[in-house]
């Protein structure tokens, strides 16, 4: 599929740790971190980052932390820290004991602040938000300055100080970087630090009404970390001078910024944002639906680390932005389960098939190899009897050319059974749908193979009538229909390619009793069919599977062909 950037290869991010390992640059320390903001569930772009920053640690003998940036405290909750938390470790990760807040150094940051004041390099403004947007200016004009931006250090350390203590109501005064209004750079144009926010935070509670703001913080949380390279994506470029600018003024070890392309995946949204809308708004379960881009949806749906870090690493990293095409993650997930899941027996929309001259109550056990990719996987067995389900989807009356399933007259192998053959199809007199097949079987061809070497061209997956168990199916497509969601028309946004045709539900599957004792999670290939993962919705005496992915696609090609000229 893709040989971009395969586990061994480099890329400029290793060429600059070898580079500064070489020059001895942080005396051979690596320190990296993942900082993610809890406020939302993780994504796969964020595994993108995370693989990243722990796999640099680990390949160039350093260390990774993970910081949780934790300034605004509106919008974060436990629970997200908690699932962040759970998500990293799901992919195989470990902080050991570095596990951190930018709320651990609120204090200390306060008192960098009070330095900057102390120095003339920043100041408390009384503007209102709005009228500091105004003065803002845009790319081509300068900003204006404050009228306040010239108070004396003595009044901004006291209004400062009072800030801190409470005294004022939210939005009065923030704290400002006092650094040029008139920059070519936004970022530069006095940003602001502090704002007063009288809410309580997950973790310092009412200690804090000022909170800082994520650009004055997170270059610092990085710098008291010891953090050597600061790995980041790329709309942070234009932040990085004023990044630079505060650790300069304070005269800070100073860890190095990179800037990566963040992951784009066709078919999805990636931003948080959006994503807390789709649950908020009901048009998925939860931030662990399987169809969502989230780790935790992965997760549900089937996916397995090894396969997201594998992604990974087959996408690389660049500087450029790009994006990569869903059925990429698709192929390192079948790439996985083809070798590590089981093989078993499940129809998802049965079709009864009796053997007229099967004896009634016999039942015969077939050994069934669990993963020929594999054969330490070992063997099972399935039981096999008169009356079968198949695949609906395996019949057709009037079969098209090339059709080597069961049809009329037709002789077909059943995996792992015997050969069939199909004698007469019996219809619901008033709709004239296909109810039940009956068949006879060659007693000869046990085990699949005909001693007078007589061929068929088809194989048939089935399970036994009285054996098998019930089974819901949860079928998934693309949560949105448009490759791109946010091409849309004037006026709509990305909500209007959601694909209303998403899930599909099938509720009397059925699948071999091998499968009773399923745990939760569990992956199989269903035999045909795709892989499929034990939902955590199944409970006792009820199983619901997730279909993760379909197999290859040779199935489809036979459709299509008909389609296109077959009958
Ligand atoms: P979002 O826009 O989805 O909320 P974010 O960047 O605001 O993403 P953070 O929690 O701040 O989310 O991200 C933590 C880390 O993950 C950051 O270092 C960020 O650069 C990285 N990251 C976020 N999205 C992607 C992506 N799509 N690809 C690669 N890295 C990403
Ligand atoms: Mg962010």
């Amino acid at each position: 599929m893709t040989s971009n950037d395969s586990p061994t290869s480099s890329h400029f991010i290793r060429r600059i740790i070898a580079e500064d390992l070489e020059t001895n640059k942080y005396d051979g320390r690596v320190v990296t971190r993942f900082p993610p903001e809890p406020n939302g569930y993780l994504h796969i772009g964020h595994a993108k980052s995370i693989c990243l920053n722990f796999g640099l640690a680990s390949q160039y003998g350093g260390l990774c932390n993970l910081r949780f940036d934790d300034t605004n405290p509106t919008k974060e909750e436990v629970e997200y820290v908690e699932a962040i938390k759970a998500d990293v470790r799901w992919l195989g990760f470990d902080w050991e004991d570095r596990l951190f807040y930018a709320s651990d150094y609120f204090e200390e940051l306060y008192q960098y602040a009070v330095q900057l004041i102390k120095d003339g390099k920043a100041y408390v403004d009384s503007l209102s938000a709005e009228e500091i947007k105004e003065y803002r200016g845009t790319l081509t004009e300068p900003g204006k300055e404050s009228p306040y931006r010239n108070r004396s250090t003595g009044e901004n350390l006291d209004l400062f100080e009072r800030m801190r203590r409470g005294e004022f109501e939210d939005g009065t005064h923030v704290l400002r970087a006092r650094i040029d209004m008139a920059s070519g750079n936004l970022n530069m144009r006095d940003p602001v630090m502090y704002r007063i926010l009288h809410a309580e935070h997950h973790r310092t509670g009412d200690n804090w009404c000022i909170y800082p703001m994520y650009d004055w913080a997170h270059g610092l949380c990085d710098s008291i970390e010891g953090i050597t390279h600061s790995i980041c994506t790329l709309e942070f470029e234009d932040h990085r001078p004023l990044y630079d600018w505060f650790l300069d003024q304070l005269n800070v070890y100073h860890p190095q910024q990179i800037e990566f392309a963040r992951l784009n995946l066709t078919h999805t949204v990636m931003s948080k944002r959006k994503l807390i809308r789709l649950v908020q708004e009901g048009h998925v379960s939860g931030w662990d639906d399987p169809r969502m881009p989230t780790i935790s949806g992965f997760r549900r749906r089937g996916y397995t680390p090894e396969s997201i870090r594998d992604f990974s690493d087959r996408i690389g990293v660049a500087r450029k932005d790009s994006v990569v095409d869903m059925k990429l993650l698709e192929y390192c997930i079948r790439e996985h389960l083809n070798k590590s899941a089981s093989r078993v027996m499940g129809v998802l929309r049965p079709l009864r098939l009796i053997i007229d001259n099967y004896p009634e109550n016999k039942v015969e056990e077939l050994e069934a190899v669990n993963n020929p990719e594999d054969r330490a996987m070992g063997t099972r067995m399935v039981p096999f009897s008169r009356v079968l389900y198949i695949e609906r989807e395996d019949f057709r009356e009037q079969p098209p050319k090339k059709w080597f399933r069961l049809a009329p007259g037709r002789e077909v192998r059943l995996r792992y059974g015997y050969y069939v053959t199909c004698t007469d199809v019996v219809k619901d007199e008033n709709t004239g749908e296909v109810i039940e097949l009956h068949c006879t079987y060659d007693p000869a061809t046990r085990g699949g193979w005909s001693p007078d070497g007589r061929k068929v061209r088809g194989t048939l997956h089935w399970v036994s009538a009285a054996d098998a168990l019930e089974a819901e199916v949860r079928v998934y497509d693309h949560l949105f229909l448009n490759p791109d969601p946010e091409e849309v028309g004037e006026g709509d946004d990305f909500r209007s390619n959601l694909n209303s045709n998403s899930l599909e539900i099938l509720n009397s599957c059925r699948v071999e009793p091998s499968l009773a004792e399923a745990p939760s999670g569990s992956r199989y290939q269903f035999e045909r069919l795709g892989y499929f993962c034990v939902d955590s919705d199944s409970s006792d005496g009820k199983l619901v599977f997730n279909r993760t992915v379909t197999l290859r696609d040779t199935w489809a090609k036979i459709e299509k062909k008909e389609k296109s000229g077959g009958s």
